[in-house]
């Protein structure tokens, strides 16, 4: 599409813009963001900025960057900037970076009382000494730094400012942000208590900043541009306050050569779409840019052209900052650009992409099934692969696996049926999008939709639910099976292996009841979570909301305890107990009587009775997978089906970025030659010293 097919209130956002000795090409500003590969996987990292430069960035960091052994964040895998041997890993990812006209920025940093150094057993450098802050309470304490410390940091910075130039890198991003970066914990009071002149007023914490922001310069001869990144809000006594902040960039207006600022802790600055809604900093940044000259960039999951135009034209920023709608659409600028506004896959804000930092695995994305898999498999966020020698392709339900994989074989020229058995495309999410604070989830199957409707060789039945000789009749010379899962009915999942002595005249209801509006509308319920994602407090406010009061047993110590991965738990937690629902945490259902349920405490076994009048199971999920089986038992070689597979939650029920990278590794794999027991995909191996 031209250029010229963009509404012209959006050229705002193709301004170029100075910062310091660089000028970007427009205001899409890609702020650092993990990806769980770090260090370890360096060429997927370098690859998947490429598809953000491609994609019309017009400035991409890198993640967090560790510039000194000193300092590290073990189990989380991000950037080594160590010595002179991590500079092409970082120089290939610069590169990268630079393909298309963006500039490359890369974010330093020095973690202090957030780093435990498990792995190089050194011992960690605060600006104040104490125990180490991070996710884990690991049992290890800070030293505080001497005089001789902040000279020998001073340094390793500029060993890394140095470095970071030979990478050829054109910003270099100084971390205070997120209670991570040690500039954050000189600058606040409750992290600094020192007496000597980086302590105290608000000029002696700032003093290290100005400090490096000078070695910077010096160090690169101001040919790099240095950025600042800060926390907005830094909550609780003695904070780095909003307040505070201002103070600060009025005192230091032109410290650095532009003002990159982020909410809070990581928890408040990545919220998910459950709790915070697009552009939710705004209050904290508006006004900032009346107290500068340099420019501002903000994050806020900004998907919206319109609310992107906006920030800019009414002062708020210059700059709009994005990690997670750079990563759900690396071409997000581009779109806009082109004026191709319905092609853009917006961020549903589920935050599954922190779960693969969190959990030291690769991260992946709900909506960009190539997160991460550029390099490693070749996959692309907008191209597909050429077409193979088949034709035809049925694929049966129409849920994220379903739509995914009929989306990508339709992009790739397969003549896709795709059946589904109700009325309703999105399977899943089109019933989780109703549950409380779950809307933007419906974005999984709206893009899907969008994009597959024009394709004139995709073909959608709807209330179509398929016997295994329909699958055999519909002649597709492949066929794939997404039919997804449904909720169990009984205990069954990781606390109870097997099933509990369960009163018949006890009302049990799963998450699919409630979904289809069925189930109790007042009185007490019992919520039963051995599944610890999102689903059972989801379901407890559900319930509050009908009317019910809520009893929440789980056998974890506390709710929603894999939402830490999310950073919600602590969200969800207090929700719920701000609600009413009464936590029975470390508990588990022993019997089910008719008009009660016998708890055991999971630690002694002492048993409570716990009296209501309903229990909705959150355990686990079943994988509908009758079809399936039931086709493979017939003879369907012979009506000419040549491969007949399993996807998505009726292989194996997970997370909806489960099903949807299922159904693109389906879309992908269609014709592939054989790979036997090669593994599916490239990866790098440390080189062995002699
Ligand atoms: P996934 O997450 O793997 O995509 P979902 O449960 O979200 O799975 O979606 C599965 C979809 O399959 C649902 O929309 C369901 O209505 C549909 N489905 C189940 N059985 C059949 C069938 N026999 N024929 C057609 N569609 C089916
Ligand atoms: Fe957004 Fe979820 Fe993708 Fe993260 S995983 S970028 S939150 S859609």
């Amino acid at each position: 599409m031209p250029k010229d097919a963009r509404p012209t209130q959006y050229d705002i956002l193709f301004e170029p813009v100075q910062i310091g000795p660089k000028v970007a090409k427009n205001r899409f500003y890609q702020v650092p963001h993990c990806n769980g590969g770090g260090y370890r996987d360096p060429s997927a990292v370098a690859e998947m900025r490429r598809t953000k430069a491609e994609g019309g960035w017009g400035v991409i960091f890198t993640e967090q960057t560790e510039i000194h052994h000193s300092s590290e964040i073990t189990p989380f895998i991000e950037q080594h900037l160590w010595d002179d041997r991590d500079i092409p890993a970082l120089a290939k990812m610069a590169d990268a970076m630079k393909s298309h006209g963006a500039l490359a920025g890369i974010q330093l940093a020095y973690s202090g009382i957030n780093g435990p150094n498990l792995y190089t057993r050194e011992v960690p450098l605060a600006v104040s000494g104490g125990p180490i802050l991070t996710f884990t309470p690991d049992p290890v304490q800070a030293r505080t730094m001497d005089k001789q410390d902040i000279r020998d940091l001073r340094r390793w910075f500029r060993n890394a400012f140095r470095r970071s130039q030979q990478a050829g890198f054109d910003l270099i991003c100084l971390y205070g942000a997120h209670g991570f970066g040690i500039l954050q914990h000189f600058l606040s009071r409750a992290y600094n208590h020192r007496t000597d002149e980086y302590g105290g007023s608000l000029e002696n914490r700032a003093r290290f900043i100005r400090e490096i922001v000078q070695d910077a310069r010096d160090e690169t001869e101001g040919e790099l541009a240095i950025t600042l990144r800060l926390s907005l809000h830094e909550a609780g006594k003695m904070g780095f306050s909003n307040a505070e902040v201002r103070d600060f960039i009025e005192m230091h207006g032109d410290l650095p050569d532009l003002w990159d600022l982020a909410h809070g802790t990581w928890e408040q600055c990545s919220g998910t779409s459950r709790f915070t809604a697009e552009g939710h900093q705004e209050s904290l940044v508006q006004g900032i840019k009346a107290l500068t000259s340099k420019p501002v960039v903000g994050v806020g999951r900004f998907t919206s052209a319109d609310a992107m135009v906006r920030q800019v034209k009414s002062g708020i920023l210059d700059f709009i900052g994005a990690a997670r709608p750079s990563i759900a659409d690396p071409f997000l600028p581009k779109k806009i650009e082109e004026g191709r506004f319905d092609d853009i896959r917006e961020c549903i804000g589920c935050n599954i992409c922190v779960t693969g930092d969190m959990t030291g695995a690769i991260s992946r994305c709900t909506q960009n099934t190539a997160f991460m898999e550029e390099w490693r498999k070749g996959w692309h966020p907008e191209r597909a692969r050429a077409k193979g020698q088949s034709d035809t392709v049925l694929i049966v339900g129409a849920g994220p696996a379903g739509l995914e994989a009929a989306l990508q074989l339709g992009k790739r020229g397969y003549r896709v049926t795709l059946a589904e058995a109700t009325d309703t495309l999105g399977g899943r999410v089109a019933r989780e999008r109703m549950l409380p604070g779950l809307s933007a989830w419906g974005r999984v199957a709206d893009y899907r939709t969008g994009q597959i409707a024009p394709m004139p060789n995709v073909e959608v039945y709807r209330d179509s639910r398929l016997s295994p000789q329909d699958v055999l009749d519909m002649g597709a010379q492949h066929v794939a099976i997404a039919t997804g899962a449904h909720w169990r009915r009984d205990v069954v999942a990781r606390h109870h292996l097997f099933g509990i002595t369960t009163d018949t005249a006890m009302p049990i209801w799963t998450p699919d009841d409630l979904m289809a509006g069925q189930g109790p509308t007042s009185g007490r319920v019992v919520v039963y979570d051995d599944d610890h994602f999102y689903m059972g407090s989801v379901i407890a406010e559900l319930l509050i909301a009908r009317g019910c009061t809520v009893d929440f047993v789980t056998p974890d110590v506390k709710v929603a305890s894999w939402t830490e991965n999310t950073l919600e738990q602590a969200t969800i937690q207090r929700r719920l107990m701000q609600i009413g629902v009464r936590l029975h945490l470390s508990h588990a259902p022993e019997t089910i009587g008719a008009q009660a349920v016998t708890l055991a405490c999971t630690w002694t076994g002492a048993e409570t009775a716990l009296p209501t009048e309903a229990v909705v199971m959150v355990t686990s999920r079943l994988p509908q997978d009758a079809l399936f089986h039931a086709t493979r038992a017939l003879d369907w070689q012979a009506s000419g089906i040549q491969t007949l597979k399993l996807i998505g939650d009726a292989a194996a029920p997970g997370p909806i970025a489960w099903a949807t990278y299922a159904g693109r590794r389906y879309g992908e794999e269609m014709d592939a030659d054989p790979i036997g027991d090669a593994l599916p995909f490239r990866r790098e191996i440390a080189a062995l010293l002699p």
